[in-house]
């Protein structure tokens, strides 16, 4: 599913392949993926028009068009754009913007559960949709994640992965993040000390600019990240070489080492 570094590289290959070109026209495929307007609402602005800049917000991307107004994507699940010249867009491509030099740019979502939307305003789109703070911003010291961390019920991982709080976390960073400051995914946040906190901060940090290095790709990831190790029915350890974890923690599979993660 992609979280921030993802849609982070996202966002970079929209910059570096979709700005400042005529919108020749939209070709809406799949109606529902439209949150609150309608196909035609969609093709009066942005035929004609072209895409001027970009901005993220936790795993939410805006996308300025000339005249007014934003674009945002959501990519849900297995969302992903796609630039290119090909006659055919990829199988699952939901929405269709073609470029008058004949490029076009595909929104692909196969279980559709991504989502396209319109604003005037990301700021209030933020705020409408209760997103928190992106993960990223610099105003979100250690301090400021203390305090909102430390006070919420239930399970350290799923404080981080509550998007009203912080934006732009899920399942597997959330994952990386408490492998790399040595807690336990269902360690209870609001037992987790001080000291500890400020590591769990500055891992956010470590793990998503490494990530968007890696260009969110596993194989690329440091040889220290459990990302790359995921899934594997033998997965081991980076640090201790056990036998990784796994468990539903707040409806997701949780990957952990029992010996590096801490319960608290
Ligand atoms: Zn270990």
């Amino acid at each position: 599913m992609p979280e921030l570094p993802d849609v982070q590289v996202y966002r970079e290959y929209l910059d570096a392949t979709s700005l400042h070109q005529r919108i020749a026209s939209v070709d809406v495929r799949r109606e529902d993926v439209l949150e609150t307007l309608s196909a035609r609402a969609l093709q009066q602005r942005l035929a004609g028009r072209s895409l001027e800049s970009t901005r993220r917000h936790g795993k939410h991307l805006f996308v300025r068009a000339s005249g007014n107004g934003w674009l945002v994507l959501h990519f849900g699940m297995t969302g992903y754009p796609d630039y290119s010249k090909a006659e055919d867009p990829p199988q699952h491509t939901r929405v269709l913007l073609r470029f008058d030099n004949g490029f076009h740019l595909a929104y692909v979502s196969q279980r559709v559960i991504g989502r396209l939307d319109w604003t005037d305003d990301p700021g209030g789109f933020i705020e409408q949709h209760h997103l928190g703070i992106d993960a990223l911003d610099e105003s979100l010291d250690a301090g400021r994640f203390r305090e909102a961390i430390g006070r919420k019920r239930g399970s350290i991982k799923s404080a981080l992965m509550d998007q009203g709080t912080i934006a732009g976390l899920g399942n597997i960073y959330t994952d990386e993040i408490l492998f790399q400051a040595g807690v336990h995914p269902r360690a209870a946040a609001s037992d987790i000390d001080e000291p500890t906190l400020t590591e769990i901060h500055r891992q956010i940090r470590q793990v998503l600019q490494s990530a968007i290095k890696a260009r969110a790709q596993p194989e690329r990831m440091p040889e220290d990240f459990l990302t790359p190790r995921r899934g594997g029915d033998d997965a081991t350890c980076p640090r201790c070489g056990k036998p990784l974890e796994k468990e539903k923690v707040s409806g997701r599979t949780a990957y952990f080492c029992p010996t590096c993660q801490a319960m608290y």
